[in-house]
């Protein structure tokens, strides 16, 4: 009667992710709603002369903000696998992601292998092709 497509992981164990997953993001709103109250108050109190040393303390906060934002809508919008079968399952080739992976990252949507071959295909488009010319080689025994 069990045939859920992620049956690869118990009952238990998905109850430990979707908690995992659920303290993640409400230790994130909670510390985001902090961040936004400690600005609000250094808004209003602050002068005129230091304007532009807060924008810069400003700018560094919300880089940050904007990191753990981005975590938080991938959370988000991991919740809900949890109320289908699909949590657990590689959205690239359909295959078993394991639990091991899934614990260390509850976010994770791609099995390692395709994992690391995206990265592969990542890195290689960033540092584009190899120049031909290291590739040629100067052997000095040749003559020997
Ligand atoms: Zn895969």
């Amino acid at each position: 009667m069990s045939s859920r497509l992620n049956d690869h992981l118990t009952e238990d164990q998905l109850e430990t992710l979707r908690d995992k997953v659920l303290a993640e993001i409400e230790r994130i709103e909670t510390k985001l709603a902090a961040e936004n109250m400690h600005l609000n108050i250094a808004n209003s109190g602050r002068d005129e002369v230091d304007s532009a040393n807060d924008d810069i303390i400003k700018h560094s906060e919300l880089r940050f903000t904007t990191r753990e934002t981005l975590y938080l809508k991938k959370l988000k919008k991991t919740r809900p696998m949890f109320d289908g079968d699909e949590y657990g399952i590689c959205e690239d080739c359909g295959s078993e992601i394991t639990f091991q992976r899934l614990i260390a990252r509850p976010t994770s949507t791609m099995c390692i292998g395709c994992k690391e071959e995206s990265e592969r295909d990542e890195l290689q488009s960033f540092h584009g092709r190899k120049s031909k010319s290291l590739g040629q080689q100067i052997n000095l025994s040749a003559r020997a």
